[in-house]
């Protein structure tokens, strides 16, 4: 396998000759674990001796690497590492972090039994994308394995078809995607899955679509063998699986690259169950589910982080995130569903306002919000629970979880029952339950109260429910009473009073007298064990009785092991209910999240309809609201049908454009991502953190702000800022949302405002409602010539030779840029600051003069000296040639690197 992007410790890294001094070993237990370790090729094997998982050859080599456990030798020199059995699972998922799959081999037979070397199987194999045990996953967190599949171009050069199939095996979801293969990285990226399958070129070699989006991967991919993504086979493979006699029921085309991944998907999930020992299908697994675009209000992966909704753009961590704030999840699954609402807002707006009803009846209704919450919060996660049946997995405690989790579920059932807004939600819950209930309560009567966590522990079930069970313990209990008894009356005959029945693995039951007593010892007691202080006999009595008991011991622990595999047998073919009832739970726990949110916060419900609008007042960002409490400065916004009257220019058309003009830390950057961030939140169906909102549905949202990651690989911040242009030029439409900071900044300021320049009227032709905040004044000079573009600055108090920032968004441009009080501020040297203040006075006097000296024909309006200056650019009678190659330009035709090169040459020129 050769690797795409090898990391220090990447599973697929190149191994070293451990292997090789591996092969030498020629011993049965070898040969079983080399069968093992072929059977699973790409997997690291825990092999199970006595009680350690041990790791042979290079698996131990890495595994030393991963986990920084100790690397011993075995005979001729075998690497060689464990860890304790009891203790596996922190070391499983330290390795799934890091990317590795591991197979883990268990005995399945008694040692004692073993003639030769004892029997093994593969049990479970464990990879980064199909987790399903409890503690190894991240209840806020979907965990996915995704398969993507590239089609040819329909014309040459054009962009090929591609499909990304996604399963979460914890909860038997089953998702597709298909985008243009342009739109994969990002699409990838929004998605996060875990594990990334592709298939294998002939050569063994990643498909050629890899290495240019390598970098912005989710995680490494996996290959796999190039024939799991034909097809036919991978055709054959859903219709067995899913029973069905064409993939059209699930809206598939067969010859498609959805089917392709979607199968070879399938395969990868149904070889890794199949190491479960018992061969259990994956019975919980739904049927595929396409993803409908035209439903979908698009943030992509830029957007997301710069507005920083997962992660932030400086820590990339969690903390002071739109979903770290949102998160009032009281369920997993309503957990893991926020995230999807906030990284997949909705743009149809009857589901939208279906949400936003929902959410403002339970604003309303207080008493409502506290029922449903708490209901909400006695629920466990039916979802993963499902999940683990589907996969012979389940433990007791997860049968006794779900029975209760069921009866919670009605009772949100029943309080939501007469509310008219939440009819399909109440719908939604009682068909869920009509199908489980009984189950539930056949559960709750059948597994006691408090079960232990482990079937093999016994006392799973209850008394009473079955009646060879309740034989077998009544035999071993009525086999305590016995020995009470026994210990009672031995005693007496013996006239040994403090002699002692007791048991332990090794001897079983025996009778235990003390070194004082040794002369009194019956006839009939054989000599079993010497300690120190005593010593220890047993009976034919007590040997006849311990036979009995222990079968009945073994009998009941049987019997439970069967009762139990019933019971989780017949949940089998409700799992697609289970998960729909999930479902309708998540729904519920997100809109309640939300309600809370929305009164605690005193957000309102924002008002949408079709109208390309955008009117915000006093709307507040919602993170940094929170941070700044009291201190945080509303602002409004208007966007899109919008009479400008107050640049005395322009007809009453609409402004669909605004240009932020201001020093820096003044709030710009703020203003425009908390305007995005209200539309991506009010498309969630969240209310809004604002006094009133009006928001006309919007198809994407589209950000171009500098991020302290930008350091791609190979790439200048310039030409990143220059290619998330690009595509939001080719994408936008006058429908989008799109914010702009400080674009064109990565280059000389000619260039700079002159690519500005050209892109907020590219924008403002499109009508997009747009914010651009900038740091050049000139490009203000837009507002006069543009029917669509107003001029907003964020207002500063001077205070004798220092600034206040008001952090006030206020109607018109302004003209200073306040850098030299802005570095005061930051605390540059005062001797420093003052000479820029020298040197900043004698600029402007000669650039008034210069100024007059053209004569530049009158300004639109009263302007400051500097102001006049700037506007040279742009009101100079004889044109600059460059300028006129700059009007013809077509940006959307234009590609960044052709920009540079146009920059170069007009640099030059100049
Ligand atoms: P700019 O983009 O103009 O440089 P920022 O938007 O980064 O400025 O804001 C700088 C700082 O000003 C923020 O970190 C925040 O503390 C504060 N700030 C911004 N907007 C507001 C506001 N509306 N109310 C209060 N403080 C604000």
């Amino acid at each position: 396998m050769q690797p795409t992007a090898v990391k220090e410790r990447d599973p697929a890294a190149p191994r070293g000759d451990g292997d090789a001094l591996l092969a030498t070993l020629d011993t049965p237990a070898m040969r079983q674990f080399r069968r093992f370790k072929e059977a699973h090729p790409g997997c690291l094997l825990f092999f199970r001796m006595g009680d350690f998982y041990e790791l042979f050859g290079e698996d131990a080599v890495q595994a030393h690497r991963a986990l920084g456990i100790t690397l011993t030798e075995r005979t001729k020199g075998v690497p060689m590492a464990g860890v304790p059995f009891h203790a596996a699972e922190p070391y499983l998922r330290k390795l799934v972090e890091q990317g590795f799959r591991v197979a883990v081999c268990d005995q399945i037979q008694d040692p004692k039994d073993a003639k030769g070397v004892v029997d093994r199987a593969v049990t479970r194999v464990v990879t980064p994308g199909t987790l399903v045990d409890e503690h190894l996953l991240d209840d806020a967190r979907s965990n996915l394995v995704a398969a993507v599949s590239v089609g040819t171009a329909p014309t040459a050069g054009g962009d090929p078809p591609a499909a990304i199939a996604l399963i979460e095996l914890s909860t038997g979801a089953f998702h597709l995607h298909e985008v243009a293969a342009s739109e994969l990285a990002d699409r990838l990226d929004r998605l996060a899955p875990q594990e990334l399958l592709v298939a294998a070129d002939p050569a063994g070699a990643p498909p050629p679509w890899v290495a240019p989006i390598a970098t912005a991967l989710p995680c490494p991919p996996t290959l796999r063998p190039g024939w799991t993504f034909a097809p036919e086979d991978a055709e054959s493979r859903l219709r067995e699986h899913f029973g069905v006699a064409s993939l059209a029921g699930f809206g598939i085309d067969a010859a498609t690259p959805v089917a392709a991944a979607a199968g070879a998907l399938l395969r990868y999930v149904e070889e890794i169950s199949a190491g479960d020992a018992s061969g259990r299908r994956i019975a919980h697994l739904q049927p595929p589910r396409r993803a409908v675009r035209a439903g979908i209000l698009e943030v992509d992966a830029v957007a997301l982080r710069a507005l920083e909704v997962e992660r932030t753009a400086r820590s990339g961590g969690s903390s002071g995130t739109l979903l770290e704030l949102m998160q009032r999840g009281r369920t997993p699954m309503g957990r893991r569903l926020l995230r999807e609402w906030l990284c997949f807002p909705l743009q149809d707006l009857g589901a939208i306002r279906s949400r936003h009803r929902r959410v403002a009846l339970l604003c309303e209704d207080r008493t409502l919000a506290d029922r449903v919450r708490e209901a909400l919060a006695r629920i466990q996660d039916l979802a993963r629970i499902g999940g683990r049946l589907g996969l012979g997995r389940a433990t007791p405690r997860d049968l006794a979880a779900l029975a209760r989790s069921i009866e919670h579920a009605r009772r949100l059932c029943d309080e939501l029952d007469s509310v008219a807004a939440f009819a399909e939600s109440a719908e939604a819950l009682a068909a869920g339950l009509a199908e489980v209930e009984a189950l539930a309560q056949r559960c709750s009567a059948a597994i006691v109260e408090h079960p232990p966590s482990h079937l093999r522990d016994g006392g799973a079930i209850a008394d009473g429910v079955d009646a060879a069970l309740d034989e077998a313990r009544g035999l071993s209990r009525d086999g305590a009473a016995w020995l009470a008894r026994h210990q009672a009356e031995l005693a007496e005959q013996s006239g040994i009073p403090s002699l002692k029945i007791g048991f332990n693995r090794v001897f079983g039951y025996y009778i235990e007298i003390t070194n004082a007593h040794r002369e009194r010892i019956p006839a009939g007691f054989e000599r079993r064990q010497t300690l120190k202080n005593a010593e220890r006999y047993v009976t034919a009595t007590l040997l006849e009785f311990e036979e009995k008991v222990l079968t009945a011991e073994s009998r009941a622990l049987e019997r439970e092991r069967v009762l139990f595999d019933e019971l989780s047998a017949a949940w089998r073919p409700h799992l697609g209910a289970l998960a729909k009832l999930g479902e309708a739970i998540a729904e519920l726990d997100v809109l309640a999240g939300f309600a809370e949110v929305a009164s605690e916060y005193h957000w309102v419900e924002p008002e949408m309809d079709e109208a390309p609008r955008l009117e915000v007042e006093q709307g507040r960002h919602p993170v940094l609201d929170r941070l700044l409490r009291d201190r945080f400065v509303p602002n409004d916004a208007h966007l899109g049908a919008v009479e400008r009257a107050d640049e005395g220019v322009g007809d009453g058309a609409a402004a669909s454009l605004a240009l932020i003009t201001g020093p820096n830390m003044a709030g710009k950057s703020t203003y425009i991502r908390q305007v995005a961030l209200l539309v991506l939140l009010a498309h969630a169906g969240s209310f809004v953190p604002a006094a009133r909102a009006r928001i006309g549905r919007c198809d994407r949202i589209f950000t171009r702000i500098g991020a302290a990651d930008e350091l791609h690989a190979g790439q200048s911040t310039f030409m990143v800022e220059m290619s998330e242009t690009a595509n939001l030029l080719r994408h936008a439409t006058a429908r989008s949302v799109v914010v702009l900071d400080e674009i064109g900044r990565g280059t000389s300021t000619l260039d700079g405002l002159s690519l500005a320049w050209g892109i907020a009227e590219a924008l403002a032709e499109r009508g997009c409602r747009t914010l651009l905040a900038t740091h050049y004044h000139e490009l203000t000079e837009l507002a006069m010539r543009h029917p669509a573009v107003r001029n907003l600055h964020v207002a500063v108090r001077e205070w004798g030779d220092r600034i206040v920032f008001l952090h006030r968004i206020e109607q018109g441009r302004t003209d200073r840029s306040y850098g030299i009080h802005v570095a005061r501020l930051a605390g540059v040297p005062e001797a420093v600051v003052a000479r820029a203040q020298e040197i900043l006075g004698s600029l402007e006097v000669r650039s008034t003069a210069e100024a007059a000296a053209i004569d530049a024909p009158p300004a639109p309006r009263q302007r400051s000296h500097a102001a006049a200056a700037q506007a040279s650019l742009f009101d100079a009678p004889a044109e600059p040639a460059w300028l006129g190659e700059f009007r013809q330009l077509d940006l959307d035709a234009t590609t960044p690197l052709q920009a540079f090169d146009l920059l170069r040459r007009w640099k030059s020129k100049a």
